[in-house]
């Protein structure tokens, strides 16, 4: 079956962008070797969004008027997106059936010997841009169990490395959103450091495979006196141990979703997760059914 693509991240971190990359590159690919390759299944989650650079297949705007509904329940932004979302989430045993027509691959009719080909080999899933809203309600965990029941699925986390890298205490705090996902929907993270045109994640990376460079900014952020306080410091640096562990089940690739650089390596490391998934993610998830 397919593997299904998540893109989860912070408001501006080009999980947008970075759909219109992947769905471009997916599609050239496909172009130039149709038979072994297909186009991806595209999926907006994102009720609020203006317009999207891309084609979907599945679009939530097809089925909720975000505007509509703030209008209807008089709520505020995060309240609109989050009650288009529990909507749309009522209507999920539909979409898996759909997603579940187009994507699997067809029993083949009788007699027919040639090997039933998938339709897809991706399914692609764009959020809202308020990450809080999809990755903490329970309309996002019914929609992210359900792609879950039916097809390997890796979160891509997409970060904004330029704003995250600033200085360690915005990294740390972003790696701990990160881990609070990965334990929340307990299924596989690329992280995707994005805008790799504006600035490479060659320190990040750093900071994460060695705790001790991690440490060293930190000292060095004390000296220039732009952390303050000493508690902080020592802080990180207690964290920055912890987060070891954390970091080994990761695959980290750095990209640019406006230049197309990396997009390779994201690839595979999808390939890599979907195997992840299969052998350590679904047993469990099989089990607890
Ligand atoms: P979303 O809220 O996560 O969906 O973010 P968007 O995809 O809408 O992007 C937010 C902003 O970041 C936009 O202005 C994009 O043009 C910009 N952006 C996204 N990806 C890149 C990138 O790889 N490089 C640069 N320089 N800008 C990017
Ligand atoms: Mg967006």
């Amino acid at each position: 079956p397919p593997v299904s693509i998540v893109c989860v991240g912070m408001a501006g971190s080009g999980k947008t962008t970075f759909m219109q990359r992947i769905n471009s590159h997916l599609h050239t690919q496909h172009t130039q070797a149709p038979d072994t390759t297909a186009p991806p299944y595209v999926m907006n989650l994102d009720p609020a969004v203006r317009s999207v650079p891309f084609d979907s297949n599945i679009d939530i705007r097809d089925s909720v008027n975000y505007k509509e509904v703030m209008k209807q329940y008089n709520l505020g932004p995060n309240g609109g997106i989050l009650t288009s979302l529990n909507l749309f989430s009522t209507k999920i045993d539909q979409v898996m059936s759909i997603l579940e027509n187009r994507c699997l691959p067809k029993a083949p009719a009788e007699g027919d010997d040639t090997p039933a080909k998938p339709t897809t080999d991706h399914i692609i899933v764009d959020t809202p841009g308020q990450i809080e809203v999809f990755v903490w309600s329970a309309s996002g965990s019914i929609l992210l169990s359900s792609l879950a029941s039916s097809f390997p699925t890796v979160i891509a986390y997409v970060i904004d490395t330029p704003r995250t890298t600033e200085n360690t205490s915005t990294f740390m705090s972003n790696m701990l959103y990160a881990i609070s996902i990965l334990y929340k929907t307990k299924l596989p993270m690329i992280l995707v450091f994005n805008k790799t045109d504006v600035k490479e994640p060659t320190e990040a990376i750093e900071w994460m495979r060695d705790f001790e460079s991690f440490q060293a900014a930190v000292r060095q952020e004390e000296e220039e006196e732009r952390e303050g306080s000493g508690y902080m410091g020592s802080l990180l640096n207690s964290m920055s141990l912890v987060l070891e562990e954390f970091y080994n089940h990761l695959s980290v690739v750095g990209v640019s979703a406006m230049t197309g650089d990396g997009v390779e390596d994201f690839f595979r490391a999808v390939e890599e997760k979907r195997v992840e998934f299969n052998k350590e993610y679904k047993p469990e998830l099989d089990r607890k059914k």
